[in-house]
């Protein structure tokens, strides 16, 4: 086997979404974000192991992922589709049985116009300025809207990654003031603001990477462990220089490691300056460029002769690794390339 082995826990995705659903009031219902094919883990294997938790409503960003998680779901849970009912979507929306959340006056009247009896939901932008109506095109349709009878109200926060930032309370002032008093279940809340407290909950909650054990959610099971296999080692003398430019050059008689995973992969090159990766608990220096299909990596002062290497792991988890490339641990996990090996632990 030479390509990296990708273990996804799903017990671990289950036990992250039941430590959410316990944050909230048991009159709050805790969906699932399984956009961009589950953050990168696999929406189908993922939503399976949710709906197996008791998770009965999932979110994705486009229609043609709300048509992917039907098929691996079947009819029974809810799907909202955050992009809305695009133009030429309508006979997906229909024959999947997908719940679009309007973005816009277009969106609305497509939607009422085209599937006037099927299911939709309305989202609404309270600052974050991305998707969903602004406050004067709701005001302006709001009567409409609740004739036809939404499944859902929802808004979105730009900053509940940072509990004391004043954004916070303003976008919850104003998604009360455009939704107070209307018979409809009202959401606000990913990750982040499941953590920001009850007042930000409302009627369903909406976690994505916190069930992937991503920060914000400090408490989370990480979910995955990535290992690459060791192609090749050979012994260096000082001097000797390695990989593309020549960047790393040795100072002492080094043993040197390529192994099997590079910027096709994910592990982005700008983390060649700074990422380790681990035989065991033993801390192994990345050295040289990264390159497209490879890393190498000084094992000199290991005992052991390795035949794989960690890179995502206990020591070394994904908002550690997001933190060396200067980016998320969404970005990471939703980077993993599709050459690794995939496995899943727990159950399916
Ligand atoms: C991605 C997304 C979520 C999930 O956010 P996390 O921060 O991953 O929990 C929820 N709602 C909307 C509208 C999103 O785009």
């Amino acid at each position: 086997m030479s390509t990296g082995k990708l273990t996804i826990n799903l017990d671990a995705v289950a036990n992250n979404w039941r430590a959410l659903n316990a944050k909230s009031h048991i009159t709050v219902q805790t969906g699932a974000v399984v956009k961009a094919d589950g953050y990168g883990l696999g929406a189908a294997r993922v939503a399976r192991a949710l709906t197996t938790a008791g998770v009965r409503k999932f979110f994705v960003a486009f229609t043609e992922e709300g048509v992917a998680l039907r098929d691996a779901l079947g009819p029974t849970p809810e799907i909202f589709v955050f992009s809305g009912h695009m133009s030429g979507d309508t006979d997906m929306i229909a024959d999947m049985a997908l719940t679009p959340m309007v973005n816009s006056l277009n969106q609305l009247t497509r939607h009422l116009e085209a599937l006037p009896d099927h299911p939709f939901g309305v989202q609404l932008d309270t600052g974050m300025n991305r998707l969903g109506m602004e406050p004067t095109e709701w005001l302006a349709v709001q009567q409409i809207v609740m004739q036809a009878g939404p499944q859902l109200v929802m808004s979105h926060l730009a900053c509940a990654d940072e509990p004391d930032h004043p954004m916070n309370q303003q976008q919850l002032t104003r998604f009360h003031e455009l939704t107070d008093g209307l018979q409809v279940p009202r959401s606000l809340a990913a990750t982040g603001g499941i953590l920001l407290g009850p007042d930000f909950h409302f009627d369903l909650t909406r976690p994505g990477i916190g069930l992937y054990g991503g920060l914000p959610f400090e408490a989370a099971e990480p979910t995955v462990r990535l290992e690459l296999p060791v192609i090749q080692i050979r012994d260096l003398e000082p001097g000797e220089s390695v990989g593309y430019g020549n960047t790393w050059i040795a100072e002492r008689l080094t043993r040197l490691a390529t192994v099997s995973a590079g910027y096709a992969d994910g592990l982005f090159r700008v983390l060649g300056e700074n990422v380790n990766v681990y035989c065991g608990a033993d801390k192994c220096p990345v050295v040289g460029r990264v390159s497209m299909d490879a890393l190498t990596v000084d094992i000199t002062d290991i005992s052991e002769t390795p035949r794989t290497l960690d890179i995502i792991c206990e020591h070394q988890k994904v908002d550690a690794l997001a933190g060396l490339a200067g980016t998320i641990g969404y970005e990471v996990l939703t980077s993993l390339g599709n050459r690794y090996n995939r496995r899943y632990s727990g159950r399916s």
